[in-house]
């Protein structure tokens, strides 16, 4: 009565065994477990046959285990006569020392357990007492089938997914998997696995239909992956599969929409149209609150910022940058949400840059980093759009390229990926990702902690975007810059990690799920108390503060670390 029970409660399972037993059962867990026992023992005790899967099988001894903590796993290999285990190849280790890594992984992994209550072992058949008055003994029955069914020499044969068979499905990934949280297991609909794991379990082993419909459950968040005891990387694999189903099966409306947005004039053009057009729906304000029919699914418990009225790139060179003697010279990549939306952000980047010495400019050559094309498998827009980012940008001129999107910054450092070695293209991209940082990483790298501020009071609590912490592996620095700020009080939410739904067309495309896990955002940023969120992705912004606006709650602000900076330092 542990995992299998564990989405549960006492009530339901009382009403569960109700039913079975035709008993009255009461919700009493001390009862319950009765129920459960006598219920169960009679089975065990009157099977012919007991059925076990294996967690490890060594193949130098022949040694198969089981873990459990229930002790059920025990009664089904000891008390009937014939004992079965089917188990798949990729539970064998070499050795019995090779073993011992997954009792120790398993258990501390998937219930924070030193180890678990029970590790039964068999090496081949036992001999057993069938009669006590005369002390007859026979060997038991004992059987095991490997499967090898057609799908896991695959997995072996694939480079992108062999790690697959490292998954000692200890369900840490689950825990923490913000979509596997709010769907539960029976929405992945298989019999292998369930969460990001499951999907590539579900491709290899069950099938590809299946597995191309639950793979857009996942954000990419990489929680995942940074709890797995077996090191796998799972958003890794899935964005793999992704690009698999691109190529063999593309969505024609995916690729459509990704063959727009990779075309930079004509994207620009149509951000420029919307821009004007937008005026019936935002009514002079700042935020879109509401859409028409069929689109007002997109405004339910989110607000929209509007599109500028200027874009970035048409104002940049009107900016005053007052640098005397500059240290360097940094180029912006701004990204689709700093060119033509969050206009007033690239203002502060540029004011905290200038702050500390050095000049930026806005190669205008430069378009979408690519990160929804390659979000959606789309290889071949993202290495379009890689390549114009590279000739736009060109980075040879700069000591450093800036982002305010992690978002963008993980895809700058992706574009090595799209061209082979020793190639020009190649090299120009190794340079461009080489010098390109996030914002709160580059200003603290150069400087820019000091202990300045209005000395104003501001309670701030700060939110970590997916890519930033998880790809980009920035988390202290953003908070060292806050906190020595003059007048900040800092304080962390609950889940400061976890996603906050957005995952960029993953909040309109799947807004079922989006919106609760912006939900529980907010909520923890109602706990924390404070007045101000921080934050450092363009994307997290647009979700946090659209939930907070469409909530009416106007006293917690939400800000880009930058926008903090600039204006506690009086630089805007
Ligand atoms: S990347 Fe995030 S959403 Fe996707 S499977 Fe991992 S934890 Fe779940
Ligand atoms: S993928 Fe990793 S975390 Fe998930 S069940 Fe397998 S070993 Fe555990």
């Amino acid at each position: 009565m542990v995992l299998p029970a564990l989405h549960l409660n006492k009530e339901q399972v009382a009403d569960l065994f109700t039913d079975y037993t035709k008993v009255k059962n009461n919700p009493i867990i001390s009862e319950e477990v009765k129920t459960a026992r006598r219920v169960m023992r009679d089975k065990f005790t009157h099977a012919d046959m007991g059925v076990s899967g294996a967690n490890v099988a060594v193949a130098e001894t022949g040694t198969v285990f089981t873990m459990t903590n229930e002790g059920n796993g025990r009664m089904v290999g000891t008390l009937p006569s014939i004992h079965l285990y089917v188990f798949g190849i990729e539970k064998f280790v070499k050795s019995l020392s090779d073993a011992r890594y997954i009792f120790k992984a398993l258990p501390r992994n998937g219930t924070a357990q030193r180890i678990t209550s029970y590790i039964s072992m068999y090496t081949g058949a036992c001999e057993v007492t069938t009669d006590k008055e005369t002390d007859e003994k026979r060997k038991k029955d004992f059987y095991c089938v490997i499967l090898d069914d057609p799908g896991r020499r695959e997995i072996l044969a694939e480079p992108d997914f062999r790690e697959i068979f490292h998954c000692i499905r200890c369900g840490a990934c689950l825990d923490v998997c913000p979509a596997f949280a709010l769907v539960g297991g029976h929405v992945y609909g298989s019999n292998v696995y369930t969460g990001g794991i499951g999907t590539m379990l579900t491709h290899f082993l069950v099938s590809e239909e299946r597995a191309a419909k639950i793979q857009n459950i996942c954000l990419q968040c990489g929680r995942c992956n940074e709890v797995c005891g077996g090191g796998l990387h799972i958003s890794d694999m899935i964005m793999k599969l992704r690009e698999k189903n691109m190529k063999e099966k593309p969505d024609a409306l995916k690729k459509f929409a990704l063959d727009a947005v990779s075309d930079r004039k004509l994207f620009h053009s149509m951000l420029r149209i919307a821009s004007v057009a937008q005026g019936m729906f935002t009514k002079g304000e700042p935020m879109i609150r509401h859409l028409p029919m069929f689109l007002s699914g997109m405004t339910k418990g989110r607000s929209f910022p509007a599109i500028a009225q200027v874009p970035l790139r048409d104002f940049f060179h009107t900016i005053k940058q007052d640098v005397k003697n500059p240290k360097g010279t940094i180029a912006i990549f701004a990204g689709c949400l700093l060119d033509f939306v969050y206009t007033d952000l690239a203002r502060a980047v540029v004011a905290d840059m200038n702050s500390i010495g050095y000049k930026v400019e806005m190669p205008l050559g430069q378009a979408c980093c690519g990160c929804p094309a390659t979000n959606m498998g789309d290889t071949e827009n993202a290495k379009k759009e890689a390549e114009i980012n590279i000739k736009g940008m060109e980075a040879e001129k700069y000591d450093y390229i800036v982002s305010a999107c992690p978002s963008c910054t993980h895809q700058l450092h992706l574009y090595p990926t799209f061209f082979e070695e020793e190639t020009e293209m190649y090299k120009r991209a190794k340079e461009l990702a080489d010098k390109a940082y996030d914002f709160c990483k580059l200003f603290y790298e150069l400087g820019g902690v000091t202990e300045t501020g209005d000395g104003k009071p501001v309670k701030i609590t700060y939110h970590d975007s997916c890519h930033l912490k998880r790809s980009l592996r920035v988390s202290k620095e953003q908070r060292e810059l806050l906190k020595n700020t003059k007048g900040v009080e800092f304080v962390e939410m609950n889940d400061c990690d976890n996603c906050c739904g957005f995952g960029g067309s993953y909040s309109l495309l799947y807004p079922e799920i989006s919106a609760p896990i912006l939900e529980k955002k907010i909520q923890n940023i109602k706990e924390s108390g404070a007045n101000v969120v921080a934050l450092d992705c363009p994307g997290c912004l647009m979700q946090i503060k659209g939930g907070l606006d469409a909530r009416g709650i106007d006293d917690i602000k939400v800000k880009h670390t930058a926008e903090i900076i600039a204006e506690k330092r009086g630089l805007i």
